[in-house]
């Protein structure tokens, strides 16, 4: 099952490590003979960021940068040394998102101001800030695919204040998609099942959410890492040229269920 990215480039943020989401999309895209440029959050990402590039055939030559989507200078500097080394780049893989942990558990109405605007800083303004960049770098057309969760859409016990952030970064990505269609630039998101990661981990009761969507979910497992990178990839290929403002639910079917 694999459909051909040759020659693309693709930038990946928001690999932490082996469990990232973003890992799984480098992973399909590496499958479909894409180059992929790597950006992570900090310093002590870097080094486990450089191996698991490396351990993709060639991925030792993979561009791979800082990029603190808080700081507007870092995500500049970012795409200007992309172009600089690149040029044109065909994509972007949006996988990043943070909340303080103790506002993920209890009641959402709990949130401090600092954590709620902390939570739609890193995990909603950023897909704004960073398309703004790319977009340039897109000469050819591109295509821009976040990561959003049903907790966005809906309540979700202990999401709390990523769910309100998933709903504006769900919201961003249909107004990106409008001032972004006319460059020949699609926007979308995918929707995914709970899947072990750093990030889940900070969500409270993360293991009975996983029972529930093996118990209930029409496909009764749990959503991988592959399946949501494949998607990943028919979303940046041309077999999707026709969808944008998109949300896709990669999660057995979960969402359908009241
Ligand atoms: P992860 O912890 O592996 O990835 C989150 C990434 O966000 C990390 O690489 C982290 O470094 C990055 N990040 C945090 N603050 C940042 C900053 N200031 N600048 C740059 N990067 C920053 O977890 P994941 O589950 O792979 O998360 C990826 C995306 O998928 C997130 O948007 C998450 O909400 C979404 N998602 C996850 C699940 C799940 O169950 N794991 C389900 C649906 C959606």
């Amino acid at each position: 099952m694999t459909l051909s990215l040759k020659g693309k480039t693709y930038v990946v943020m928001g690999v932490a490590n082996k469990r990232s989401i973003a890992w799984g999309i480098a992973r399909s895209l590496h499958q479909s003979g894409a180059r992929l440029i790597f950006t992570y959050a900090g310093e002590r990402f870097e080094k486990g960021v450089r191996d698991l590039a490396g351990t993709l055939e060639g991925g030792e030559d993979s561009l791979v940068l800082p990029c603190d989507v808080t700081n507007d200078e870092d995500i500049e500097k970012c795409f200007a040394t992309i172009k600089e080394e690149v040029g044109t780049i065909h994509g972007l893989a949006h996988c990043i998102a943070f909340a303080n942990k103790e506002e993920l558990a209890g009641d959402y109405m709990n949130t401090t101001r600092d954590g709620f605007l902390l939570a739609h800083n890193i995990s909603s303004y950023s897909l704004t800030a960073v398309a703004k960049v790319a977009k340039d770098l897109m000469t050819e057309g591109g295509s821009i695919v976040s990561m959003t969760y049903l907790g966005g859409e809906r309540v979700m016990q202990n999401y709390n204040v990523m769910g309100v952030a998933k709903a504006s970064l769900e919201a961003s990505v249909k107004y990106l998609a409008s001032d972004l269609g006319k460059h020949g630039i699609r926007v979308n998101a995918i929707s995914a099942g709970p899947i072990r990661t750093l990030s889940a981990k900070g969500v409270g009761d993360f293991n009975s959410i996983l029972k529930e969507i093996e118990e209930r979910a029409p496909l009764r497992r749990n959503t991988t890492q592959e399946e949501v990178g494949d998607t990943a990839v028919f979303l940046f290929s041309d077999y999707s040229r026709g969808i944008t403002g998109e949300n896709l639910h990669v999660d057995s079917g979960y969402h359908v269920l009241g």
